[in-house]
């Protein structure tokens, strides 16, 4: 489902405020939070203001809050000092994945290393 806004949607909520997250970076396309879960010395979620339900919604419209998000993601991981070792970038897309919040977003995760493929 897509849409501006679902109102019982966490990440939603999240990105309106009305659930409280340790933001990293707001603007009016992109938020970025701190994950509640650390999977890595660095877990930052990256979301779309705007609900898609995941990647498999975005369509050539969304270009540019996807390169709003991607220009966050690098900026971050630049000023976390991460760029040079290595970091992942991802997203899952349904539940054989591993998609839990039905929220479009982004894993950033630094700080160790990382397995290839993933589990
Ligand atoms: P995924 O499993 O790929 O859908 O990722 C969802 C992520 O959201 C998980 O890593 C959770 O730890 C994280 N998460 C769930 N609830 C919250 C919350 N309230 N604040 C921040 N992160 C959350
Ligand atoms: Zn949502």
């Amino acid at each position: 489902m897509t849409g501006v806004i679902q109102p019982d949607c966490l990440f939603c909520r999240i990105a309106s405020g009305e659930i409280p997250a340790k933001l990293v970076h707001d603007d009016d396309l992109v938020v970025a939070f701190n994950d509640i879960n650390a999977r890595a010395p660095t877990h930052i979620l990256l979301i779309p203001r705007e609900h898609l339900t995941s990647a498999a919604d975005l369509t050539e419209d969304h270009a540019p809050m996807l390169g709003r998000l991607f220009a966050v993601a690098a900026g971050i991981a630049r000023d976390r000092g991460l760029a040079d070792q290595g970091y992942r970038l991802v997203s899952n897309v349904g539940r054989a994945a591993g998609q839990s919040v039905d929220h479009l977003h982004w894993h950033l995760m630094g700080g160790r290393t990382f397995t290839w493929p993933p589990g």
